[in-house]
């Protein structure tokens, strides 16, 4: 029985760790860059440096590739049975699992996430992926071809070699997963480059990836810049495909880079202005804790995040005095503090970046319900922003803001929204809020994006392929599409 005495239950403590300065590994060595620089990454909660890691630049890529380029031809990698590569993946994803605490709190001090999310969403689903890829790694099959004449003629589906992987700082941990997952159960080797911002979880996962045992080699991480670390990769004569994940614009520089080497293969998931569209015969406040969370979750830097809403006139205005009310009792601060769902976003160029979207919001003749400045005076977190009122032509409803910012809009009938959603370069993620399930799937037919949820915002699993339409990208990641990615078909025709 408690008595007056009793002590108050502990809450779980999650104090921000310390974290010595980081060298790179290639070739299952850990090892500075060859030019001795470095770079400092910063903890966007004050803008201090948390340590200093070492930066890559084309002679380290190069001496990664060649790592994973030995490991492809002659280590033991390429010779190893299918099953076992399963194995070993399963065995990273039980050392993620084993390590989870350490590996959210570093996930929440480089990239300011609240450590609830990191706990709650990116380790699980980063867990899931290793898991659901090392299932795969012994299922993936050709097929044997009824062709004419007397021959006997199969398909083999072969690893491309040796993968260059460049991955941004919004989701650090799972974006590695859903890069590595994939490339390592189809049987490739790999180089990757951490986003400048974020580079210290992908850092830990090698090194767990070293203990578990993947032989030298099969698994690099060249920490750098982008148009010097991922350029000198993506432009690589050796190798064999890259995928990415990023802006457009880089996106583009990085396809180039591929086709002007050596057509290198590509994979490209990139930004998004992705519709969300709530219908009035929908459950109010199911759409309006969708549309909450579709858009601020993560700081709003999602390249899914529902950042086009879209509300039927009959419901506008009592859907925007309700998302406005959440979004003003969003609580936002240390992202260490369980109780905080908002952190800062991720550097001061983001900050700024975001805060320049927010005035031509207010430039535009949007009307700002809530929000529209600076939280504190140190680090760098933006107040839950809420605009409506939003015209398809402003600036607000056209570019990926990849903030705190929502923009509604307000629209008439299913033909005309579904228009108007599909009026963008982008096609990423879209959907819709309705209980008339034929209307639900006319606009899930009619929205042109790669992935539709209905009812649901966010839904993310390790076997339900993601990637986009039109300039959102090249591919689809996770589910059985992306094995297509990492695998180059091969006829073998034998005569009887
Ligand atoms: P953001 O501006 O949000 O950081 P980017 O697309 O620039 O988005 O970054 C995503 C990843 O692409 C990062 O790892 C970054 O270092 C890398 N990157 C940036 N520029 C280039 C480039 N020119 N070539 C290859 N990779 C790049």
């Amino acid at each position: 029985m408690a008595t007056a005495t009793a002590p108050a239950p502990t809450k779980p403590k999650h104090a921000k760790p310390r974290v010595p300065d980081q060298q790179m590994l290639i070739g299952g060595k850990w090892v500075g860059s060859a030019s001795g620089k470095t770079f400092d990454t910063t903890d966007p909660t004050n803008g201090e440096t948390i340590c200093r890691v070492a930066e890559g630049d084309k002679t380290d890529i190069d001496l990664a590739v060649k790592a994973a380029r030995a490991a492809f031809e002659f280590g033991p990698w390429s010779k190893m049975d299918a099953a076992e590569r399963g194995r070993l993946l399963n065995k990273l994803a039980d050392a993620v699992e084993a390590h989870k605490d350490e590996l959210a709190a570093l996930e929440s001090l480089d990239n300011g996430k609240p450590i609830a999310d990191s706990l709650a969403a990116d380790l699980p689903l980063t867990i899931a992926c290793y898991r659901y890829y090392a299932g795969w790694a012994d299922k993936i099959t050709g097929q044997t071809l009824p062709i004419a004449g007397p021959y006997f003629s199969y398909t083999r589906h072969e690893p491309i070699g040796v993968v260059g992987q460049i991955i941004p700082w919004n989701f650090p941990l799972l974006m590695q997963a859903w890069k590595w997952g994939p490339a390592l159960a189809c049987g490739n080797t790999l180089v990757l480059k951490p986003a400048e911002q974020t580079p210290l979880t992908a850092l830990r996962v090698a090194q767990l990836a070293q203990e578990v045992g993947f032989p030298d080699g099969v698994i690099n991480v060249v920490p750098g810049y982008g148009p010097t670390a991922g350029a000198a990769l993506s432009g690589h004569m050796d190798v064999d495909k890259i995928a990415f994940t990023g802006e457009t614009g880089t996106g583009k520089i990085v396809m180039t880079a591929a086709a002007q080497s050596n057509l290198k293969r590509v994979s490209l998931e990139l930004g998004g202005k992705s519709p969300n569209i709530v219908f009035a015969d929908a459950d109010l406040d199911a759409a309006v804790e969708g549309a909450y969370f579709g858009l601020f979750f993560n700081q709003g830097q999602c390249c899914c995040a529902g950042s086009r809403l879209f509300v039927q006139e009959r419901v506008y205005d009592e859907f925007v005095a309700k998302v406005t009310a959440k979004a003003k009792a969003r609580k936002v601060g240390d992202p260490f503090d369980l109780s905080n769902e908002q952190g800062p976003q991720v550097s001061q160029e983001q900050f700024e970046r975001v805060m320049g979207y927010i005035d031509a919001g207010k430039k535009d003749g949007a009307n700002m319900l809530v929000g529209g400045g600076r939280v504190g005076d140190k680090g760098y977190f933006i107040q839950p922003t809420v605009f409506s009122d939003v015209k398809d032509e402003m600036k607000i409803a056209r570019e990926e803001i990849f903030g705190p910012v929502m923009s509604i809009l307000k629209f008439k009938d299913a033909d005309e929204v579904i228009a108007r959603g599909n009026k963008t370069l982008y096609g990423l993620a879209a959907a819709v809020w309705t209980k008339d399930m034929q209307k639900a799937l006319r606009l899930a037919n009619g929205l042109r994006a790669g992935t539709v949820w209905v009812n649901c915002y966010d839904v993310f699993d390790a076997g339900a392929p993601f990637g986009g339409f039109k300039m959102s990208g090249v591919g689809r990641e996770l589910g059985q599409y992306a094995l297509q990615h990492y695998t180059e078909v091969k006829t073998v025709t034998m005569a009887l």
